[in-house]
């Protein structure tokens, strides 16, 4: 964050700060000598071992077909994470969303695109289209981490970034540790299609920081498919465990 002193001062600031707290990992908050992330963090971030339900996106086993525990019906036909929401992407995410580490973002944004880029289906989308906030939440964060990893994934790709929903539905932070029937009741016809959309016939690409329950990014889904949409794919840095964290 800029305090508004010259930049010398900030370096020196810097300095000493690192100085006192060695830089460390966001991801595993191993010492670094310099970077966001060590080099196992790194490896993690851009191999993209993980194997995840063709249909919903779930981490699931390699030699499974699909999770199991698709919903159905589940309006992506094809949806890919980085990582699966433990260790160290949970911490990531979290410097990025809540502590306003726009570095880590970065980093993200690039991790997610280079995802995007080696998988010729996903590759294929006509726009990346990130999951909208609800203005207020919008209003106290500051940011929508999700437009700024689809804007990542737009400039690497070439692919136009647009932004076709909004969400009508505030959620609380306490609504979000509810029991999922509850999450479900959070997210349905939690958006609609901006008026100024052109969704027909496009194959759209959203993009998410975190499927949790896969609610969200269904009823998007179903969203831009009612708006004529020719099909709807994922895109998310961290994908939880059925059953992990909401
Ligand atoms: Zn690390
Ligand atoms: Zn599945």
């Amino acid at each position: 964050m800029s305090l508004g002193f010259p930049s010398s001062v900030r370096f020196l600031v810097k300095s000493l700060a690192d100085f006192v707290y060695p830089p460390v990992c966001y991801g595993c908050d191993t010492e670094v000598e310099e970077g966001l992330v060590c080099e196992g963090c790194r490896l993690a971030l851009f191999t993209h071992e993980l194997a995840v339900c063709p249909r919903c996106g779930r981490p699931c086993t390699r030699t499974a077909e699909t999770c199991g525990q698709c919903r159905t019906p589940f309006h992506l036909s094809r949806v890919r994470a980085v990582g699966t929401y433990a260790p160290p992407f949970d911490k990531l995410i979290h410097a990025f969303k809540y502590s306003g580490k726009t570095k880590v973002g970065e980093l993200l944004g690039r991790a997610l695109a280079a995802l995007v880029q080696q998988d010729e289906v996903l590759l294929a989308a006509d726009a990346v289209c990130p999951v909208p906030l609800h203005p207020a939440r919008l209003r106290e964060r500051g940011f929508n981490q999700s437009l700024l990893l689809a804007a990542a994934v737009s400039m690497t790709t070439g692919m136009p970034l647009v932004e076709l929903l909004v969400r009508t539905r505030y959620t609380s932070t306490q609504a979000l540790k509810a029991a999922p029937e509850d999450r479900l009741r959070n997210v349905q016809d939690a958006f609609r299609l901006r008026t100024d959309a052109r969704v027909a016939g496009q194959r759209v690409l959203l993009v998410d920081d975190v499927m949790t329950t896969g609610h969200t990014l269904d009823q998007a889904a179903r969203e831009l498919l009612k708006g004529g949409a020719a099909s709807v794919l994922g895109a998310v840095v961290a994908a939880a465990h059925a059953g992990g964290p909401s």
